[in-house]
């Protein structure tokens, strides 16, 4: 499977990850780990570095999602 790198279209603040901006990985890689890419987050969510699935939940029922 292709899986092109994105470039600035990736919203991921953690710039050094091997995975920056090549989205089939940083899905594969987050997957593997029962977690979510950055990208599913808000802006300031994001910045944490929480890509937990339960964050995701917390966030969402508390409106911020
Ligand atoms: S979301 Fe995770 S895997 Fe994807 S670029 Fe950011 S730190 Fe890397």
């Amino acid at each position: 499977m292709n899986c092109d790198n994105i470039g600035n279209e990736c919203a991921c603040t953690y710039s050094s990850c091997a995975n920056h901006a090549k989205c089939c990985e940083c899905l594969r890689y987050h997957r593997s780990k029962g977690e979510l890419p950055g990208c599913y987050f808000p802006k300031e969510a994001e910045k944490t570095y929480n890509r937990s699935i339960a964050y995701f939940v917390d966030l969402y029922n508390s409106g911020k999602i």
